[in-house]
């Protein structure tokens, strides 16, 4: 279950725009995020006020994203509730660095670019990333994170590459 779980969050599922029934406020699910120093980084002095008027939308199937049309979050509560806590931990760090994107007017799924080579993508996982080899993660265990069965070796070592993450273990 994990295993399809992990391998369907990547999956393009970030360009699915699932419909939602209601919009809850991101704080109350993700409590203390304002105070992450990881999520500062992405926010600035602008951290509290953008966590407390993002929204989540909570889905019936794949992961987790951001909608393009309108800047929320999407996670399905599903995995929210049983996955890794810190995949999860890390998927919201990308996230958030993709609302940020969403905010400057960033094209956030530009097709011009492979997923492994779009920078608004290297730029969320440079972020989650970071905070991994923060915890403590080294290099192999990040290419577990960043691997996903749809992934071939060579877009991961592209990716890998991009992140100056090491996968040749
Ligand atoms: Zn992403």
């Amino acid at each position: 279950m994990f295993r399809i779980v992990r391998t369907a969050r990547r999956l393009h599922f970030e360009r699915l725009i699932l419909l939602s029934e209601s919009s809850s406020p991101f704080l109350e699910y993700f409590k203390g995020f304002e105070n992450v120093e990881a999520v500062k980084k992405i926010f600035g002095q602008k951290t509290s006020e953008v966590l407390r008027s993002l929204k989540v939308d909570f889905i019936w199937a794949g992961y987790m994203g951001v909608n393009d049309y309108n800047g929320h979050i999407v996670v399905n509560s599903n995995y929210l509730n049983n996955g890794d806590r810190t995949d999860i931990y890390l998927d919201i760090i990308h996230e958030l660095v993709h609302v940020k994107q969403y905010m400057e007017g960033r094209e956030l799924f530009d097709s011009h670019y492979d997923y492994v080579e779009r920078p608004t993508e290297i730029e969320a996982y440079r972020y989650a990333v970071e905070e991994a080899r923060r915890l403590g993660w080294n290099d192999a265990k990040i290419c577990g994170y960043l691997k996903t069965e749809w992934m071939s070796n060579a877009d991961l070592k592209k990716l890998a590459t991009n992140l100056d993450v090491c996968c040749d273990r």
